[in-house]
């Protein structure tokens, strides 16, 4: 292991120059053309077998390097309509137009340029050394992360296919946390989500009748309401669950009832029969606010994007956790359970192998610790999707590529 590591050195420039240029160049969901083009030829250099345009601006590169279990390692590549306000000398200044057709600054706030790079560089470095280890590495690089379809995308464009024998999968996020450490986690990991549009119906009427009308906004102000109680009333106290109504709209003037409202609601849920169970209680909440409301017409409802729930494979995380105690050292600890959603667990689930899913520090360590001992954490160190998110390049680089390579090897043969 050391061994492969070593030839870091001889690839950091490189790699840092391609993290600079994905920074300054982020594109949006279903766009990372450029992204993919610079992946490609890297891939191609390393002397990969490459797969272009799977599920739209997907990349597979893979390295078939002997008999030996296979593994995947996956990247996602979007960036997000944020305008960046980090004031490093190689800040995104990019522009797109967004699905509206609105024309939108564009940030790698989520640190998906950070993963690229990481990527890259672990390939790079595994391309450098089969004679080290046995088996067959697919780097999967992913579009569309933050809208929650790019892995099922890329499923439904024959990933199975592409990857071949694969008998695990690997992946990482870079986090508001000190940049050099690596924290892992069994089980679940990152919550469900969930995100619903819900229409009801009323019928319309002059203000000052409202025996002439039936009134939706009262309708969807009970339904509002009665929503919480799903929380309060109906999961089991302690459990990690979240509802929340981000929008409620109906009607334009003060003096005119509505004929309709609608209401968008996100879920956030880490046990699959509490999230049915939650989606069927909005489901008969709202269905009987509509009845005891006198609405004539059924409500609608439509699902909006959904993530799955990342459930750390417990065999899979302790041997990652391990090599990562080794490698590390005081620098490896456990993730606590995060709010956050992500669709990477999509692919595992359609090749039907186990995975897990880690984090590595993405944040000034002196920044930290003295955002720490001030108690100031949450107001002066910027997470993920804000504009101010900069992890510094090193050493998160090296600890991202480092943590791929260890985890990739920690499940390959020995040569
Ligand atoms: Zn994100
Ligand atoms: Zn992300």
């Amino acid at each position: 292991m050391a061994s492969v590591l070593q030839q870091l050195d001889e690839i950091r420039a490189n790699q840092e120059n391609l993290y600079r240029d994905l920074h300054a160049h982020p594109e949006l969901s279903h766009r990372e053309t450029r992204t993919a083009a610079e992946v490609v030829e890297r891939l191609h250099a390393a002397g990969c077998e490459v797969h272009t345009h799977v599920g739209g601006t997907g990349v597979v590169g893979v390295l078939q390097n002997g008999d030996g279990p296979g593994v995947l390692l996956r990247a996602d590549m979007d960036a997000l309509p944020v305008r960046e306000e980090t004031g490093l000398d190689y800040a995104s200044a990019a522009t797109a137009t967004d699905a509206a057709g609105n024309e939108t600054p564009v940030m790698h706030a989520c640190g998906h340029d950070v993963h690229v790079a990481c990527l890259v560089g672990a390939v790079e470095l595994l391309a450098r050394s089969t004679e080290q280890w046995r088996g067959r590495l697919v780097a999967v690089f992913q579009p569309g992360e933050e809208v929650a379809d790019g892995a099922q995308r890329m499923v439904d464009d024959g990933l199975a296919e592409i990857a071949g024998k694969a008998d695990v999968a690997l992946c990482q996020h870079v986090l508001a946390f000190p940049a050099g450490l690596v924290g892992t986690r069994s089980g679940p990991t990152l919550s469900a989500a969930d995100s619903m549009r819900i229409t009801v119906h009323g019928r319309g009427a002059h203000g000052s009748m409202p025996q002439a009308g039936i009134d939706p906004v009262v309708l969807a102000a009970m339904i509002v309401v009665r929503l919480q109680t799903i929380i309060a009333r109906e999961t089991q106290p302690g459990e990690p669950v979240v509802l929340t109504v981000g929008s409620v709209q109906a009607g334009t003037k003060s003096n005119v009832i509505p004929d309709r409202a609608t209401i968008l609601l996100n879920i956030r849920t880490y046990d699959e029969d509490t999230r049915r169970a939650i989606l069927a209680a909005v489901k008969r909440i709202v269905v009987a606010e509509c009845d005891a409301s006198r609405s004539p017409r059924p409500p609608e409802f439509e699902l909006l994007d959904q993530y799955p729930m990342t459930d750390n494979d417990p065999a899979v995380t302790e041997r990652v956790a391990a090599a990562f105690d080794h490698h590390f050292g005081e620098d490896a600890g456990e993730l606590p359970l995060l709010t956050a959603s992500e669709d990477f667990s999509d692919i595992p689930r359609a090749l039907g192998i186990p995975y897990t899913y880690w984090g590595i520090g993405g944040t000034d360590p002196d920044l930290y610790r003295q955002a720490e001992t001030e108690g100031r954490v949450a107001d002066d160190v910027p997470v993920n999707h804000s504009a101010k998110f900069a992890p510094p390049i090193q050493p998160t680089l090296d600890t991202g590529t480092a943590a791929l390579v260890v985890a990739a090897l920690t499940f390959f043969d020995e040569a």
